[in-house]
């Protein structure tokens, strides 16, 4: 592939998982957001944090609806999305383990979902779900307004009357010290409900794969300093696609890599 013509514009936008993908390799980010090149295959994996995504937010929205589903009800929908994200038109579905299959995985997804929805409290109030936002920044020394940072928060609710953001992830493992503090998704998340609801809260939900299913529940929090970060992040980011950066970083990450065969 001929990387050496390179569109020299600043993005439109951006999103947490742009960001997150430039910072992993610059490549990547070309391919997948400038180049709109077609992914090779699409890993299992996400289908499975997609449908399991699905089924936690059909739950709440039916709080909000005051029809609330039934676990039974929610572990369906899962099963309904999970097999229309496995069987949808597009790149084909990579397995990571050769022994994984649409039952095992229907299986290890009710199985996290009967935790969840045991352990998990529910909200007083459901205020949305999957609910749009935008992040807008200005760089302070050029006072040059830097490309929005466009996502969706996985739901807003209500504990006693204040105000949570939910971000529901699904992990091989509990999230470390050194993960929660610095993760850049949650930073970006933090400080953008900060300037809808100064006094919210962001709480991480964690519904683990492990053999004993379990959920981890975080509250995480954000200072002056990680938002200085993010504000560099961002300006750094989008100054390098103007400049046409996009060299490749190769690591064990290219193996799973859906652009490994157009990357060279
Ligand atoms: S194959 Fe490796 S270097 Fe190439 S785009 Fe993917 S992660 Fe980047």
């Amino acid at each position: 592939m001929d990387f050496d013509t390179v569109e020299l514009s600043h993005p439109s936008h951006l999103s947490p998982s742009s960001l997150g993908t430039f910072l992993r390799c610059p490549r990547q980010y070309r391919l997948r957001y400038i180049d709109r090149a077609e992914p090779a295959f699409r890993a299992a994996e996400l289908a499975f944090g997609s449908a399991f995504h699905a089924a936690f937010q059909a739950w709440l929205a039916s709080i909000a609806d005051g029809r609330v589903l039934t676990d039974e009800e929610v572990r369906e929908r899962f099963k309904v999305e999970l097999h229309a994200e496995l069987h949808a038109p597009g790149p084909p579905i990579l397995w990571k383990d050769s022994e994984a299959s649409e039952e095992q995985f229907e299986a290890l997804g009710e199985k996290m979902l009967a935790v969840l929805l045991t352990k998990f409290a529910a909200p007083d109030r459901v205020l949305g779900v999957e609910v749009p936002f935008e992040l807008w920044l200005t760089e302070p020394e050029s006072e040059r307004e830097l490309p929005p940072v466009v996502g969706a928060f996985d739901a807003l609710v209500e504990y006693d009357g204040r105000v949570h953001l939910l971000e529901l992830k699904t992990a091989a493992r509990r999230w470390g010290e050194d993960q929660l503090r610095d993760n850049l998704q949650l930073t970006t998340y933090a400080q953008a409900i900060e300037e809808r609801a100064a006094d919210a809260e962001l709480t991480l939900v964690v519904a683990l794969k492990t053999r004993e299913s379990a959920i981890q529940v975080e509250r995480v929090t954000r200072d002056a300093g990680d938002q200085r970060d993010l504000l560099e992040t961002i300006a750094s980011v989008s100054r390098a696609v103007r400049a046409g950066v996009d060299h490749p970083v190769r690591s064990w990450q290219c193996r799973t890599c859906p652009f490994l065969g157009v990357c060279r």
